[in-house]
Formats: structure tokens, C-alpha cells, sequence
């Protein structure tokens, strides 16, 4: 049988693309659990090798010292970046590396569109659409992103606003589309320049307003917004790979936008343009007044409690201090108390962040449980621990309409019979701002380090009854 080399590469390279396609979406499916979310990032980075290995097939090695240099500059810094990066700077790393993907499709919807310019190429108007579309998106997604980056890194001010702010983004965004436009009826290098110039100012001027407990979001919808631009630009440079695993992003990316909104009870329009955290207006008037408590007289309170109920939040990241906690968490199941953590879906600094540091603990699954489902149960909880949680738990969410928090869902830590606090002094939480529980009548303030306070209930516990349980 005579193969023809030359129809069969490009063609077998093409029916890889849709085994690419089918590991991500796979990939992404076993990534919403995180019993299977590891084996799910192997199948999705498999399919992306196969998909750049189907790519270098198809284009022949063509350029191939240029391709492999990037692919160099991309891989060595990002792979070492990621082996040592802080599970508590994870946020500011997804943020610049999607950033890195959004800035990736504008530069492919500029290098497209400046070839069209130079061979005098006649391209359809969709195509040049979703060139223009796709390069705008990229590059808001990569301006803003490296501004939540700085922001979340606090490399820079959590909010920055300046009197008729919306008016004058919408003044940019608007003359930005009109260039686009200009662009579609006719490519010229200076309008090129210009469109990318106030693309990339859009990003900027959207994300430098926005602050405090809302980042999350924003990165998020950047992300989405990296996945459509990418798609966009697979459209056209005709590469099914870039569209699919561009869509994949992008749905992905706008549902859990989506879902993190609900969580914050924000709509995604509120999000991007109310100013919402940081300064704001004061908290509520709070009475009362924050009761510390010694580890030992909080181990006699877990010692007879029945049911306790966890609540991890940003400082337990900080701390460390997962470790710790299950061993004081084993130490009660062994006594033969009921253990569950309460997990908020924004507690600490990215989604997921608790479920990560538990499992990294080797806290069974079934006893992770999440807000709306716990919600009800600490009414009937002897002792809730929060440990470096604060806005998640901050009741003004739901009585004080000048918070920033306000109707933001939290875990109704306050219905417990008893709260033990553990943080390390009187530090507001992300949102910057006052926490009412903490001075309820039924909580206690265990002001320690988290992993050190988790250990000194271990010890205290031991020191009740000998070590012995049951
Ligand atoms: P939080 O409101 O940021 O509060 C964390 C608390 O931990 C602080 O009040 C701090 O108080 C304490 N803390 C810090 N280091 C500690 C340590 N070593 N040991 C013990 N305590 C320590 O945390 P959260 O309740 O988890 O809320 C998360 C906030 O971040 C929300 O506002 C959320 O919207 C926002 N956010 C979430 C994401 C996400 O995707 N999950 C991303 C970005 C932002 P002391 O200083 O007194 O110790």
C-alpha cells in the first residue's frame, strides 16, 4: 500500500486534535471532585502535549528553533515558579499565568491581523471579527489579570478610585469598539497600534476599581475571557485544537464565575462595577467586646462537647496549620466526639483553597462538608472552631446593609452553643473590616498562631484524660 506521507500526518494530527479535545473535557469533568481533580489535571495536560504535538505534525516543523524557544521560555519558568510557589500565593500565580494566556491570543490576533496588513490578504469579515474580538478580549484579560496579580500580591492598593471613574472607562471601552470596527472595514498598522493601546488600558481601568473580597471573580471572569479569546483566534488561524480547548476554558471559566458570584450573593455586574470592599463604609455598631480564652479552658470545652464543627479559613493557609487540626480533629472522633469541617466556597484566597489543604492533610472526604449543607447543623454543634476564617463568618453579612459583605452567604457560625476563634490577634480579614461574632457572647477568642494553638489543644486534650479517649 503507497501511504502518502503528506495527506496522512496533517490528518491523522487533526483526529488527535479530538482525542485532545475529549481528554480536557474529561480532564475538566474529574477535576469538579477532589478525589479524581488530580488524575484530571494529568488527563487535561496529556491532552495539551498531544494537541502540541498534532500542531508541530501539522505545521510541518516549520519555524521549528522559534517554536521550541518558546516553548523553552514557557515551560523552565513556569514549571520551576510552580514547584516552590506558597499554596497561599497560588491566586496571584493562576491570576499572571492567565493573564499570560490571554496576552498569548492578542498577540496572535495582532501577528494575524499585521500579516493580513503585509500580504494584502483579503480575510472574511468574520474572520476579521473574531480576530478583532478575540485580540480585545485577550488583551483586557491580560492587562487586568496582571492588576489582580498586583493587587492580590499587595504589590498595590486593593481599590483605586477617582470621581467619574465609570464615565471615563466607558468613554475608553467605547473608542476602543470603534477602533475594533474601523479595523474590520479596513486593517492599517496605526489603528492596529491604537486598538491594542486602549485594549489594554480597558483592562486596566476595569480591575483598578475593583477590590477587596470581589478578586476572585474578576480572575475568574478573566480566565473565561482568555478561553474565548483563545478560541476566537483558533477560529482564525483554523487550529480546532485553540477552539475547543478555548471553549472548554471559557465555559468553564463562566461557570464557576457564575458560581462564585451566587456565593458572594453579587451579581457579575455588581462585581465589576460597584467598588465593592476595602474602605467602604464602617462596620455596623458593634456592642460587646472580644473574650480571650486559654487553650486549656478550650480543650475542657471540646473535651465535653458532642458534636464540633470546624471552620477553616485563610489564616489556616497561612498557619499551616491543617495538619495540626486533624491530629486535634482524630484525638476527638478517637473520644468519640462528631467531627465536620464547614467549608464556604470563598474561604481563604481561591476556590477550593480548604478542600486542597484538607486533603493535603489526608481529611477524609465525607466529613468536608459544604456551606448550605452544614448551614443548618450548628445550630445543633456543641463547639465550632473557626480557625483564621473571618469574613466568611462575619454575621454583619446579613444585618448591616453599609458593609461591604453585605448579602454576601456566610456559615452561620453564630448559631453554634459555643465558638472558639482562633487567630492571632485582633487582624480584620480580607474585606478590612470588623467581625461581630467575635464579640457575641457565646464565642471566645483563642489569640495564637493557628498551627501552634491547634497543637496546644492537642496537648491540653491529652492533659485532661491522660491521652486515653473513649
Ligand atoms: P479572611 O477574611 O481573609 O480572614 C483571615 C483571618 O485569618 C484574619 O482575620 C487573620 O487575623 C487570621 N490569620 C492570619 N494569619 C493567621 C495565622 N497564622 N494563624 C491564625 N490566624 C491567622 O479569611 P476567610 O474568612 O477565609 O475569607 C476569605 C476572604 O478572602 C473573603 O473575603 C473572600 O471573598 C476573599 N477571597 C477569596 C478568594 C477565594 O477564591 N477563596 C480569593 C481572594 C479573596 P489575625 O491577623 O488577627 O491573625
Amino acid at each position: 500500500m503507497n501511504l502518502d506521507m503528506a495527506t496522512l500526518l496533517p490528518n491523522l494530527a487533526k483526529a488527535s486534535y479530538l482525542i485532545a479535545a475529549v481528554l480536557f473535557i474529561l480532564g475538566i469533568k474529574r477535576m469538579s471532585s477532589p478525589v479524581t481533580a488530580r488524575k484530571g489535571i494529568v488527563q487535561a495536560g496529556i491532552g495539551m502535549v498531544l494537541a502540541t504535538l498534532a500542531t508541530f505534525a501539522i505545521t510541518g516543523g516549520h519555524n521549528l528553533g522559534l517554536i521550541l524557544g518558546a516553548i523553552a521560555l514557557g515551560v523552565i519558568p513556569t514549571w520551576l515558579w510552580g514547584k516552590k510557589v506558597a499554596m497561599t500565593d497560588m491566586p496571584q500565580m493562576v491570576a499572571l499565568f492567565n493573564g499570560m494566556g490571554g496576552g498569548s491570543a492578542a498577540a496572535i490576533g495582532a501577528g494575524e491581523m499585521i500579516k493580513f496588513v503585509q500580504t494584502g490578504a483579503s480575510p472574511s469579515k468574520t474572520t476579521l471579527v473574531l480576530a478583532v474580538v478575540g485580540a480585545l478580549i485577550g488583551a483586557i484579560s491580560m492587562s487586568g489579570s496582571i492588576i489582580a496579580w498586583a493587587k492580590l500580591d499587595g504589590r498595590m492598593d486593593k481599590r483605586f478610585t477617582f470621581p467619574g471613574q465609570q464615565y471615563f472607562n466607558l468613554l475608553v471601552f467605547v473608542a476602543t469598539l470603534a477602533i475594533g470596527a474601523m479595523l474590520v472595514m479596513k486593517l492599517e498598522v496605526p489603528l492596529i497600534v491604537a486598538f491594542f493601546v486602549l485594549a489594554l488600558l480597558v483592562g486596566i481601568l476595569m480591575t483598578l476599581p475593583i477590590g477587596g473580597a470581589d478578586m476572585p471573580v474578576v480572575i475568574s471572569l478573566f480566565n473565561a475571557f482568555t478561553g474565548l479569546a483563545v478560541a476566537f483566534e483558533g477560529y482564525v488561524m483554523q487550529i480546532e485544537a485553540l477552539i475547543i480547548a478555548g471553549m472548554v476554558v471559557g465555559a468553564a471559566g463562566m461557570l464557576l464565575t457564575q458560581l462564585m458570584a451566587k456565593a458572594m450573593n453579587r451579581p457579575i455586574s455588581g462585581v465589576l462595577f460597584s467598588n465593592f470592599g476595602g474602605g467602604g463604609q464602617s462596620a455596623a455598631d458593634i456592642q460587646g467586646s472580644q473574650k480571650p480564652i486559654e487553650a486549656s479552658d478550650a480543650a475542657s470545652l471540646l473535651y465535653l462537647a458532642e458534636k464540633v464543627i470546624i471552620v477553616p479559613g485563610y489564616g489556616m493557609a497561612v498557619a499551616q496549620a491543617q495538619h495540626k487540626i486533624w491530629e486535634l480533629c482524630k484525638q476527638l472522633r478517637e473520644r468519640g466526639k462528631e467531627i465536620k469541617f464547614a467549608i464556604h466556597p470563598v474561604a481563604g484566597r481561591m476556590p477550593g483553597h480548604m478542600n486542597v489543604l484538607l486533603a493535603e492533610a489526608g481529611v477524609p472526604y465525607d466529613l468536608i462538608v459544604d456551606m448550605e449543607e452544614i448551614n443548618p447543623e450548628f445550630a445543633t454543634c456543641d463547639v465550632a472552631i473557626v480557625i483564621g476564617a473571618n469574613d466568611v463568618v462575619n454575621p454583619v453579612a446579613k444585618t448591616d446593609k453599609s458593609s461591604p459583605i453585605y448579602g454576601m452567604p456566610i456559615l452561620d457560625v453564630a448559631n453554634a452553643r459555643q465558638v472558639i476563634v482562633i487567630k492571632r490577634g485582633k487582624g480584620a480579614g480580607f474585606a478590612g473590616i470588623e467581625n461581630a461574632l467575635f464579640y457575641q457572647d457565646n464565642c471566645k477568642m483563642l489569640y495564637a498562631d493557628g498551627q501552634a494553638a491547634a497543637a496546644a489543644l492537642s496537648t491540653e486534650l491529652k492533659a485532661i484524660d491522660g491521652g486515653g479517649g473513649h
